[in-house]
């Protein structure tokens, strides 16, 4: 989300004339895109920070912006106080307020009217071939470790229309790829429900319905989500991953094994029920990689706690998962009812356990991978190497030419690591 926002953000810039540079003592303007996810997160700003007040002390004169989550989270503007010589701080959503605000530092910048929402601005799109299209944004949920429905507000959902006409203009350019954005992207409720076609399938989750109008789009070959909360994975939602052009991967965060962990982090789920949506997941689309987001170290979780998120991982055998240590972000609800009690080196030693085991099944499951042929969306090129994501979103290098970047080629998987499958192309 933080970087189609920062795709915006360099759209607003190029169109008040500015322009990048590799270097912050250069820059007329540096704006920081915060995440408040993780307090490590938070700790990399206000060194970023420092660095730039160095700047200024020595002569150069960027204007600091602060803008993301840190900017939204802040409501008694404790964050704003430490953040000394920041010349605008203001969130995400206020985005397009930047060229009025810069002007008022130095008017000698153009003026420029972005309306009054911020997903109204074109993202200045990284590449030509994939793009990030964000559906909705903030959360209801109030998962009580999380930051974002403090730092995004409550569930806003985008217009339908804008989603389609975005995704259309996308194909339109040769945009092959492209991934829905939202903090529950499965609870998409669509605004302008009329912008569904009469011969969709799907009745009832505007989110299938949604996957369904984008499928039939020519041009897109790949359709990627993130993140969906489990309660949302519906029949429909299912049903949909088995739709032509969806990836075969799902990312599906569940945080914690345990059900009374989970009942504390007001996940409004239990083991059984992601088990069971799991089972649902892969009997809909065998084959089907699956990651997922893990916390460890959360208010009280003991050893045996720990051991139920260790067996859901392999119950569920999944491909990847995003480990994170537990911190406390001020202001959540487990800030306010619970004590972050777990010893850091019991969560280091628990997050260890974890990506080992993650090595060890994904090092396992990737040698299936061999003799088999995947479909690469070509990203890079370097020295004769070509690589870029399988369907599976596993990372595949195979010798190529530059030409090759930015299409969708075959390649015959020889050998398999943990993170990168090498293949030969097929000509
Ligand atoms: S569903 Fe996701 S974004 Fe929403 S509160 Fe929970 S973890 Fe945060």
């Amino acid at each position: 989300m933080n970087k189609s926002d920062s795709e915006r953000i360099e759209t607003v810039l190029q169109n008040m004339g500015l322009e990048a540079v590799n270097n912050s003592e250069k820059a007329d303007v540096v704006i920081i895109n915060t995440c408040s996810v993780r307090q490590s997160a938070e700790d990399r700003v206000f060194g970023l920070n420092r660095n730039f007040l160095k700047l200024k002390k020595v002569g150069a004169k960027p204007i600091v912006v602060v803008t993301g989550c840190m900017a939204g989270r802040d409501k008694d503007e404790k964050i704003r106080k430490k953040l000394q010589g920041v010349d605008l701080f203001f969130p995400t959503e206020e985005l397009v307020k930047l060229p009025y605000l810069l002007r008022e530092i130095n008017p000698d910048l153009p003026a420029l009217d972005l309306g009054s929402d911020y997903l109204r601005i074109r993202p200045n799109y990284k590449d030509s071939h994939k793009a990030f299209v964000t559906i909705q944004t903030g959360c209801n949920q109030f998962c009580t470790y999380c930051v974002v429905p403090f730092a995004r507000g409550t569930e806003g959902n985008r217009s339908l229309k804008q989603i389609l006409e975005e995704v259309s203009g996308l194909a339109e350019t040769g945009c092959l790829e492209i991934t829905l954005l939202g903090q529950i992207v499965n609870h998409y409720k669509a605004p302008d429900p009329e912008y569904f076609s009469k011969k969709n399938p799907y009745k009832k989750n505007d989110f299938a319905k949604l996957l369904w109008e984008i499928n039939k789009m020519t041009g897109i070959e790949r359709i990627h989500w993130t993140a969906p909360h489990p309660l949302y994975m519906d029949d429909e939602v299912i049903d949909a991953l088995a739709l032509d052009k969806q990836i075969n991967y799902l990312h599906l965060p569940v945080q914690s094994g345990n059900d009374e962990i989970l009942k504390k982090m007001n996940r409004k789920h239990d083991r059984d029920y992601f088990i069971d949506r799991i089972k649902k997941i892969k009997l809909k689309k065998p084959g089907i990689s699956i990651g997922t987001d893990l916390i460890v170290g959360f208010c009280g979780e003991n050893d045996k706690q720990f051991a139920d998120t260790v067996s859901l991982y392999k119950t569920c055998n999944f491909d990847i998962s995003y480990n994170a240590q537990y911190s406390v972000r001020s202001g959540t609800g487990a800030a306010k009812l619970f004590r972050d009690d777990v010893p850091k080196e019991i969560k280091k030693k628990r997050w260890h356990k974890l990506q080992a085991l993650m090595e060890d099944i994904v090092y396992k499951k990737n040698q299936k991978f061999i003799g088999k042929t995947v479909q690469v969306l070509v990203d890079n090129y370097k020295n004769g190497v070509c690589s870029g994501y399988s369907e599976n979103m596993k990372l595949v290098q195979f010798p190529g030419t530059e030409k090759m970047i930015a299409s969708i080629q075959p390649a015959k998987i020889k050998k398999a690591k943990e993170w990168v499958l090498y293949a030969d192309p097929i000509k």
